[in-house]
């Protein structure tokens, strides 16, 4: 029987890296579509925010030092000369003893250095009686003072968020350039696979990666492109594969990648170019087979098809590459502290991904190894995190202390 040439995960990784090596593209997208991408370039503005001297409230315009001195009791009386409105700009030059009615956001008239507010003036014949005194540049928000021309607003590599975008709109711009997101093409392969919603004919099984690839895919930055579940046929994995090759930066394709006869995926792709397949069998549990190959300069990841496996796989060889990608950090990963449950007997010579649930007992946290396999997604649903068991480690006992690795969020990338 063939047998898998394993390597460790980090060898895999190496190997990989002499045939290709992320290049995160550019791209411009409308600042409407920005949020929660990643900048490719600082962004300056080439305005001051407010462009002007503006009113702060509704009022009256006035050299300040016309008001000194006025109160509630003696009033001090200026000649009202006209009126500013947001929108529009003043021609006026404001003289010594007058004032100018003013509205919110309107331009501040030549002459005039600061606002009295509307409560405390009040218009008459012509004039208007200010009640309180003024210093100069009160109620008056400045040219500049929220943003400056070529003051960075937005740093190189900044996860845009809907703040970052309202500071676009201030300064004007509405294309912005940020990291392009990589379309990632998913196969599923299988016989024995339909799509979750078609009917379910004996000695068939819904097609559980299809979803949990394109959704972690996401969850990287990635624009997943589902290229359809396809059957155990040489040709329509050839097919699909070239179809993923041709439209997307990188492929993911799960199922039959043993080397056992059903398993067709890395033999279909050896035909498709150079180098072709260039790892073959991963020192982990779960996740031994699975293969990478490169062909035409881009990535294919084989993955078991198992789901459990597929998620595993994807986690610790595939999220980082398209991090890298999409330019989106990885967030970090939380850690726990726990005592381990029960006794682990675990593969030697394979680095074992075991999935726990945590548990708190008499004051102590537990952690709970879920054994259902790598077939039953619920292994993972219903566990909190992972802990790592070495290549070498055969036996973790019962009450031995262990770091959970916890799922990040909403997905585990
Ligand atoms: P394979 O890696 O093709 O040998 O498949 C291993 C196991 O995973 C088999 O029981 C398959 O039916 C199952 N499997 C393969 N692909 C999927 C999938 N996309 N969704 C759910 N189960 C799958
Ligand atoms: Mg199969």
């Amino acid at each position: 029987m063939a047998e898998l040439g394993v390597i460790s995960l980090e060898e895999a990784k190496a190997a990989l890296d002499k045939f290709w090596k992320p290049k995160p593209r550019d791209v411009y997208v409308s600042f409407s579509h920005a949020i929660g991408r990643v900048s490719s370039t600082e962004i300056k503005s080439k305005i001051d925010v407010p462009p002007f001297d503006r009113a702060t409230y509704d009022g009256f315009a006035v050299k300040a030092s016309d008001t000194f001195g006025a109160t509630e009791s003696s009033p001090i009386k200026l000649k009202l000369v006209g009126r500013v409105l947001a929108g529009t700009w003043p021609r006026m030059h404001l003289r010594p003893g007058s004032s100018v009615e003013i509205t919110t956001g309107a331009p501040l008239p030549r002459g005039a250095d600061a606002v009295v507010m509307s409560e405390y003036a009040v218009v008459e014949d012509g004039s208007v009686n200010i009640y309180r005194s003024v210093s100069p540049w009160e109620n008056v928000t400045s040219r500049g003072s929220d943003i400056k021309k070529g003051q960075i607003v937005i740093g190189r590599l900044k996860q845009l968020n809907l703040l970052d975008v309202a500071v676009l709109a201030a300064i004007g711009v509405k294309k912005i350039m940020v990291k392009d997101r990589p379309k990632v093409a998913v196969i599923s392969t299988g016989s024995e696979l339909v799509e979750p919603g078609a009917k379910l004919r004996k000695g068939k099984i819904y097609d559980v990666n299809a979803t949990s690839l394109s959704e972690s895919v996401r969850a990287c930055g990635g624009e997943p492109v589902f290229l359809g579940t396809i059957s155990d046929r040489f040709s329509a994995i050839k097919a699909a594969v070239s179809n993923g090759i041709k439209i997307a930066d990188v492929v993911l394709i799960s199922g039959g990648s043993s080397v056992g006869t059903g398993d067709l995926t890395p033999r279909a792709i050896a035909t498709l170019g150079r180098p072709g397949v260039i790892v073959h069998g991963i020192a982990m549990k779960p996740g031994k087979p699975t293969f990478i190959a490169v062909v035409k300069n881009k990535p294919i990841f084989g993955l078991p098809g198992y789901p459990v496996s597929a998620l595993m796989v994807f986690d610790q060889l595939v999220a980082d590459y398209l991090h890298e990608l999409s330019g989106i950090p990885r967030s970090r990963q939380s850690v726990v502290q726990a005592k381990l449950a029960t006794k682990l007997l675990s593969a030697r010579g394979r680095q074992e991904f075991v999935p726990v649930k945590l548990v708190e007992k008499d004051g102590q946290k537990l952690a709970e190894p879920i054994l259902k396999g790598s077939g039953a997604i619920t292994s993972l649903s219903t566990a909190d995190g992972y802990i790592e068991v070495p290549l070498e480690r055969e036996i973790v006992e019962e009450g031995e202390s262990v770091e959970v690795k916890l799922f990040r969020g909403c997905s585990l990338v």
